[in-house]
């Protein structure tokens, strides 16, 4: 049997395959095992003593203080992308005359890589609680380095890249930080049904998902006092989670130091859930915070959406989504915009929630 389901938050509406009954261990994938991992590797650009290699870095963890900078023993390590998708200078369209059949604008922004920890063995679920803790507060801190190197831009995405299926280039653990001129559509979509959503209730949507979910609790996988992470009803992805602060904030730059101790404990929690599940999982880590406000007049490059977002920023309660890749895209979900997902949000956080 399948039925179709809508996320609230996104308006996607995803085919869940129930039918299937698929088990966990039929996604495993053949990705490299824990045993074949180096702890360093000779051609690794991340990896300790290849400081060289990598653009000049903007940040370090961990380092002794009276050491030089782009030299080892530091913990966490961030620097420029050293191929970015966005430029810090704007360079000319190669159509200078945009029209409204042929919309452009320059990709100017920020790029960086927030190498995770030294070791290159070590997957984001093998790092302890107090690493993530670490590295939590060091994307916060790039965060508003970068709105502040960037004023015009509008959205600074922080996402991760585990593993081929997910798009990872290098094995190494490593975050990364994009500051865009534009608002993304996937944060305008939520954006559009946050405000909808306190139009009709008054209320905010995700505040609201938090009873709802807990109430009904078929879909919680983990809590704790300042954070829910539940299988979003309409998962587009095998094992998806969404992890939710209970505080109503509209980015992690606003987290307490308790917050971000919890947020550390509850995401090891849940990406050593999904490594029992699904032993080398390859996922994406994605951090929803709201768009940032609007400074030197720049915009969408739409009215509606201008509008959208001028006085109603604060309507956007900030998240993390953990985005399982355990198989690719197809024709249906490229021509549709639709996701299939074989694997119901009930029975996930069944699985994930077990101990
Ligand atoms: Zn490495
Ligand atoms: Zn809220």
């Amino acid at each position: 049997m399948s039925f179709m389901r809508q996320d609230a938050l996104t308006g996607r509406w995803v085919a869940v395959a129930a039918g299937r009954q698929a088990r966990p261990n039929d996604f495993r994938q053949g990705v490299e095992s824990h045993a074949k991992r180096k702890s360093v590797e000779e051609n690794c650009p991340f990896c300790p003593g290849h400081e060289a290699q990598t653009p000049a870095e903007v940040f370090v963890f961990g380092r002794e203080e009276t050491a030089s900078a782009n030299s080892q023993g530091w913990k966490i390590r961030a620097f420029p992308n050293k191929y970015p998708a966005m430029l810090p200078t704007a360079e000319s369209p190669i159509h200078a005359a945009p029209s409204l059949l042929t919309p452009s604008g320059a990709a100017q922004g920020g790029h960086e890589v927030l190498v995770c920890s030294p070791y290159h063995d070590q997957g984001l679920a093998d790092l302890s609680a107090e690493h993530l803790n670490e590295l939590l507060r060091a994307i916060n801190i790039r965060n508003q380095a970068m709105q502040d190197s960037f004023p015009d831009s509008r959205y600074v995405l922080t996402f991760g890249n585990q593993g081929p299926m997910a798009g990872a280039t290098l094995a190494h653990s490593h975050m990364q930080m994009i500051s865009t001129p534009v608002v993304p559509a996937m944060v305008v979509d939520k954006q559009e049904n946050f405000i909808r959503h306190r139009e009709n209730t008054g209320h905010c949507l995700l505040c609201d998902l938090i009873q709802n979910e807990e109430r009904d609790n078929t879909r919680v996988i983990a809590s704790n006092s300042s954070w829910l992470v539940v299988a979003p009803w309409a998962s587009r992805f095998a094992f998806e989670m969404r992890l939710i602060p209970r505080r109503c904030k509209t980015g992690m730059q606003f987290c307490n130091a308790q917050e971000l101790i919890d947020l550390a404990d509850i995401l090891s929690f849940s990406l050593n859930r999904l490594e029992s599940v699904n032993s080398g999982a390859n996922f994406n880590l994605v951090i929803h915070n709201a768009p940032v406000a609007s400074r030197n007049g720049c915009g969408y490059g739409n009215e509606r959406l201008d509008a959208l977002l001028k006085d109603q920023a604060d309507n956007f309660h900030w998240h993390l989504e953990i985005l399982p890749r355990l198989s690719r895209m197809a024709g249906f979900e490229t021509g549709t915009g639709f996701a299939i997902n074989s694997v119901p949000a009930e029975e996930a956080a069944a699985a994930l929630r077990k101990q």
